[in-house]
């Protein structure tokens, strides 16, 4: 093996294509994968990522501005794919005031799934990738949410709340 950075440098231009083209039939036969194994490692890897990106912010701040304002629309469009995919109001009571909608975590493990996936965004995105499953989740407003939060009951389930029926 050579040292000679010069070297190494122009063996890794002729191998560039042959790498390439690799990537390309690795691509082909197994899509998505690469992703996920770079997914994977990230979330193995969270001090390096972070790390790394605030190095490589630091060096440029407008990039970080540019991101962060991407970051903002895609977790808005994320959010109202979530609250359209649990139906666009509080399974409770009925309440569809946007702004007012959450997810609710029916078997109370909230706090534990943040934790796994990485805040409020994380959830949504982790139930994107399963599919929206109906099971243990669901749409509320912020009421029944906060009312369901040390008993796992809503107090509207005990007052028989009309706004159901109507
Ligand atoms: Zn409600
Ligand atoms: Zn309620």
């Amino acid at each position: 093996m050579t040292k000679d950075p010069a070297k190494i440098q122009a063996r890794n231009v002729r191998r560039r294509p042959y790498h390439r083209e690799l990537a390309a039939t690795k691509r082909r036969e197994k899509p998505g994968a690469h992703a996920a194994y770079m997914r994977d490692w990230r979330a193995a890897n969270r001090e390096k990522v972070r790390a790394y990106d605030r190095e490589y912010y630091r060096l440029h701040p407008r990039k970080r501005l540019h991101d962060q304002q991407k970051q903002r629309v895609k977790r808005a469009a994320l959010r109202s794919e979530m609250i359209a995919a649990y139906g666009s109001a509080c399974a409770c009571c009925g309440e569809a005031q946007y702004e007012f909608l959450t997810i609710e975590h029916m078997n109370r493990d909230g706090g534990r799934h943040r934790k796994q996936v990485g805040g409020n965004a994380g959830v949504w995105l982790d139930l994107k990738r399963r599919g929206w499953p109906k099971d243990g989740y669901a749409v509320m407003c912020m009421n029944c949410n906060w009312g369901r939060r040390f008993t796992g009951r809503c107090p509207h389930e005990d007052s028989h709340v009309e706004a159901i029926a109507s």
